[in-house]
C-alpha cells in the first residue's frame, strides 16, 4: 500500500451514524422524507441567534476584506480572546487573560491539540469514562498515545470511582470528561467533580506526575431543569476546557471553539506553547478568521434551548410510557435508552424496519443502549411515536430479552 495504513483505515471506514445517515436518504427517497424517523445525528436544529448573522451583515459592511477573511494570529485574535476571557471571568468570578486561550476549529481540533501537545511517548495513556464520544479513540492514537476506557455507571451516568481508580497509573497523562454528556445527558455534579479532583490530586502525589483533566465542553449551556455545570477549573488546578461554539450557537459548520489554559496548570507555558506548536504541527494555522469576530459580539448567546426542553419531555414522557427504560437526561440533545433486547445493534436493526434511525451505544462503550438524538422537528417526534410502540411490541417478540 502507498497510502498510510491507519489513515486508510480511518478514511474509508464508514462509520455507524453515517451508515444510518445514508440509509435514511435512501428510504426518504422511496417512502417521502416525512415517514422517515431520523434520530441520529447531533447536528442542532435551532438557528443560531440573531446576533451571529447580524455580525456577519455588518462586519460585512465595515471591514475591508483583508481584516474581515485575513490570517489571523495562530493563538487568535486578541480581541476575540479577551472577550472569551472577559464573559468567562463575568460568568464564573475567574481571573482568565487574553493569553489563557487558544482558539481552535471547535472542540474536534481542541482534544486533539491537548492530546497532540501532552503526548510524550508511546506509553502514555488518557482515560476516558464510558460511554464517551467515540472520536476520543482516533484522536488519542493519533496523537500516538492510548484510550483507557472506564466502564459506564449505568445507574446515575456519573463516575464509577473504583473503576477509575484502577486504571489511573504512572503513565496517565489525563482524563477526558464530557458534561453535559454525549450521549447518555447526564450532568456531572459538584460531588462528582470534587470527589474527581480529590483523586486525581492524590494519584498525582502517590505517582509524582501531572494528571491533566479536560473538559471537553460543547453542550455546557444546554441544560434543562436549572442544572448546574461546575465549571471544572475551580475545582482542580490542571484542567484544560475544550470549548466549542458549534452546539450553544449553533454553529457547528463554521469551526469555532477554544482550549483555555488557566495560569495555574502545572508549567503553564510550556502547555501553551506545546499546544501552538501541536497546531503548526498539524497545519491548523488559525481558526477561522470571520467567526473569531462574530464572537466579540455574540459571546454569552446561544440558540433557543426551550425547543431541545420540548423535545426531550414529549420524547422521554413518550417512551416511558410505551414501556422504555430511559436516563432523564438533565443537559445536551440526546436520549440514553436501555434496549429492551440485550442486543442493541440488533434492535437499532429492527427498528430500522419501522423507519426509526436510532443509534447502538455499542461504539460509545456502553452495549446494551442506545442513542436517540432529539436535535430534530418536534413534529417527527410525535409521527414517531406509534412506530416506537410497535417496535417495543416486536422486538419482545423477535429478540432475546436481558
Ligand atoms: N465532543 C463531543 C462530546 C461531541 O459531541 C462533539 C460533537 O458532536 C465534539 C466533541 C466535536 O464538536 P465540534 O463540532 O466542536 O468539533
Amino acid at each position: 500500500m502507498i497510502v498510510a495504513e491507519d489513515m486508510y483505515r480511518l478514511g474509508s471506514q464508514r462509520s455507524v451514524i453515517r451508515d444510518l445517515f445514508e440509509y435514511g436518504k435512501k428510504l426518504a427517497a422511496e417512502i417521502g422524507a416525512e415517514n422517515v424517523y431520523d434520530f441520529s445525528l447531533g447536528n442542532p436544529t435551532v438557528p443560531a441567534p440573531d446576533c451571529v448573522n447580524e455580525t456577519i451583515r455588518s462586519l460585512t459592511q465595515t471591514l475591508d476584506g483583508m481584516t474581515l477573511h485575513g490570517y489571523t494570529s495562530a493563538q487568535g485574535d486578541e480581541e476575540t480572546r479577551q472577550a472569551v476571557a472577559d464573559y468567562l471571568n463575568r460568568t464564573h468570578g475567574t481571573r482568565f487573560k487574553a493569553d489563557d486561550f487558544y482558539m481552535a476549529m471547535g472542540a474536534a481540533a481542541a482534544l486533539s491539540l491537548c492530546f497532540r501537545a501532552l503526548t510524550v511517548d508511546s506509553s502514555d495513556e488518557f482515560i476516558t469514562i464510558a460511554p464517551f464520544f467515540p472520536e476520543y479513540r482516533v484522536f488519542v492514537e493519533a496523537a500516538g498515545a492510548k484510550l483507557v476506557v472506564v466502564p459506564a455507571d449505568t445507574k446515575n451516568f456519573q463516575i464509577d470511582f473504583e473503576e477509575l481508580e484502577k486504571r489511573i497509573s504512572r503513565h496517565t497523562k489525563g482524563i477526558i470528561i464530557n458534561s453535559p454528556n454525549n450521549p447518555s445527558g447526564a450532568v456531572y455534579s459538584e460531588e462528582t467533580i470534587k470527589r474527581l479532583a480529590a483523586l486525581l490530586e492524590k494519584k498525582e502525589q502517590e505517582f509524582g506526575t501531572v494528571i491533566f483533566l479536560l473538559a471537553d465542553e460543547p453542550y455546557r449551556e444546554i441544560v434543562y431543569d436549572g442544572a448546574k455545570v461546575p465549571f471544572i477549573t475551580k475545582y482542580y488546578k490542571n484542567t484544560l476546557v475544550c470549548y466549542s461554539f458549534s452546539k450553544s450557537l449553533s454553529l457547528p459548520g463554521e469551526r469555532i471553539g477554544y482550549v483555555l489554559v488557566p495560569e495555574e496548570v502545572a508549567e503553564h507555558k510550556a502547555v501553551y506553547a506545546a499546544i501552538a506548536g501541536a497546531g503548526r504541527s498539524l497545519g491548523y494555522v488559525c481558526a477561522p478568521s470571520l467567526f473569531q469576530k462574530v464572537l466579540v459580539s455574540c459571546i454569552g448567546q446561544t440558540g433557543d434551548i426551550k425547543e431541545y426542553q420540548k423535545n426531550r419531555d414529549l420524547l422521554y414522557v413518550g417512551l416511558t410510557n410505551i414501556g422504555y427504560e430511559c436516563f432523564k437526561p438533565q443537559g445536551a440533545f440526546y436520549l440514553f435508552v436501555k434496549s429492551p433486547s440485550e442486543d442493541s445493534e440488533a434492535f437499532c436493526e429492527l427498528a430500522k424496519e419501522e423507519h426509526l434511525l436510532l443509534v447502538p451505544a455499542d461504539g460509545f462503550g456502553c452495549p446494551g443502549y442506545v442513542r436517540i438524538s432529539y436535535c430534530v422537528d418536534t413534529e417527527m417526534i410525535k409521527r414517531a411515536l406509534p412506530a416506537f410502540e410497535r417496535l417495543f411490541a416486536r422486538c419482545r417478540v423477535t429478540l432475546p430479552i436481558f
